[in-house]
């Protein structure tokens, strides 16, 4: 094994979709919907597949197929306020994973600090200590809650424990909005303060924005690059995967200034090249449909109309996890809701056993394989010496159909 991956062996997807598989859960960790995608996103497949030009079965441009470019600088460069150059501000990556890794591998050197906030992403500390970057955490904090529930807002950010962590050697953010796991959506004055800091320290901003379309109870999700002199230190990622509910296509793509992606495309062009043509022809198709409805304001435009589908499996989650003894933090955008489980496995007699894994990982081993149901433990989401934050909560994927659910009643 290669010593610039040592350490970065475990990997929690790996593991829990074989612990899945054997043991055959309702599957509430992994996030992906098990519903269809819709019926356009499919056809449009279908149309790209029998498509009779054989350019469209065969490799794609580099950068990116140029219908899926095009299309992303039409639906992007209004809500960003920039002109996006679809030849050099677009490159099209192998889902937002190859997208952060493009970026990642890209732009940090070996000593170069990235911060990253917590609980993120699982895979963005591996990715930067692979580049021989240094991760620095800080973790969103628990703010006093005067309310009944716990919210993903209640979580903030400490400004001045950001700047106490910018150093010489800081050369970029990680910011994740809507954040994967705990589903906070950064308000307006937020996300101002975030690009003050990073203008005043040359900061750039790898922004992941997979969750970009889901918010619920009307928040607004503000894009990083479209405030006043972002654009030229912001990298945005999608993915096609999440906007369309098709996370087994793989799509995904980077948009920024050409400084920044200069660095981007030569990682890709060495890496996978280029990325499939039917599929990228397909999710263009999508697009250009959701587009016009996007224009027309059609409420069946399915970058509005899937949040709306999602709040009440937001909302039926939350009840059924509160019946059931968990305390969920409601999150106001994304795909999942964490919960304390500490109660329940104390009501239902839960000893774990004295391994030096993590309560969380053991409490949902244990609810696999007794209450066949499964959910994602949220120390992965936290750094060594903040996993303690995470070790009471565990994480549900709720992009599920009701019956999912229901479960408590189906047995
Ligand atoms: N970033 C976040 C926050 C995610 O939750 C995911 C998983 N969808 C990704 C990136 C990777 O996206 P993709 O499936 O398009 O590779
Ligand atoms: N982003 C999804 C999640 O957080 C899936 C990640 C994965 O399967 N690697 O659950």
């Amino acid at each position: 094994i290669a010593d610039r991956i040592k350490g970065t062996e475990k990997n929690v997807w790996v593991e829990f979709t074989e612990l899945v598989s054997q043991e055959n859960p309702v599957d509430l960790g992994r996030g992906f919907p098990d519903f269809n995608p819709p019926v356009h996103v499919k056809n449009a497949l279908i149309t790209a597949a029998t498509d009779d030009s054989p350019f469209i079965h065969q490799y794609a441009r580099v950068k990116g197929h140029k219908r899926l470019v095009t299309a992303l600088a039409e639906l992007y460069s209004p809500i960003i306020n920039h002109n996006i150059d679809w030849a050099t501000e677009i490159l099209i990556t192998n889902g937002a994973y190859g997208a952060l890794h493009t970026t990642i591998q890209g732009l940090i050197n070996p000593g170069d600090e990235v911060i990253i906030i917590e609980p993120f992403f699982d895979c963005y500390s591996p990715m930067v200590k692979v580049a021989g970057g240094t991760p620095i955490f800080i973790p969103l904090r628990k703010t006093e809650n005067t309310g009944d529930v716990f919210k993903s807002s209640d979580f903030t950010l400490d400004y001045n424990e950001f700047s106490s962590k910018i150093t010489k050697k800081t050369k970029a953010l990680i910011f994740n909005n809507p954040n994967n796991p705990i589903g906070k959506v950064y308000s307006l004055e937020e996300c101002q303060q975030i690009a003050k800091l990073c203008k005043e320290n040359n900061i750039i901003v790898i922004c992941d924005e997979v969750y970009e379309w889901i918010t619920y109870d009307d928040k607004k999700h503000i894009k990083m690059a479209s405030l006043p002199d972002m654009f030229n230190r912001t990298l945005t990622l999608g993915s096609a995967g999440k906007s369309f509910s098709v996370t087994g296509w793989k799509i995904g793509w980077i948009i920024g200034p050409v400084h920044l992606m200069k660095p981007c495309v030569v990682v890709h062009q060495n890496v996978t090249n280029s990325c499939s043509t039917p599929m990228q022809e397909a999710i263009a198709i999508a697009m250009e449909t959701d587009l016009g409805k996007l224009r027309r304001d059609d409420s069946d435009c399915y970058f509005k109309s899937l949040a709306k589908e999602m709040q009440p499996k937001r909302d039926l989650a939350e009840e059924f996890l509160k019946e059931t003894g968990f305390h969920p933090v409601r999150p106001d955008g994304g795909y999942f809701i964490l919960v304390n489980y500490t109660d329940v496995m104390k009501k239902s007699c839960v000893t774990l056993d004295n391994s030096n894994e993590a309560n969380d990982y053991k409490f949902i081993k244990w609810m696999i394989r007794n209450k066949k149901i499964s959910a994602i433990p949220v120390t992965v989401f936290y750094s060594e010496g903040h996993k303690h934050l995470g070790q009471n909560y565990i994480r549900f994927c709720f992009m599920k159909v009701k019956e999912s659910f229901l479960y408590k009643k189906r047995r």
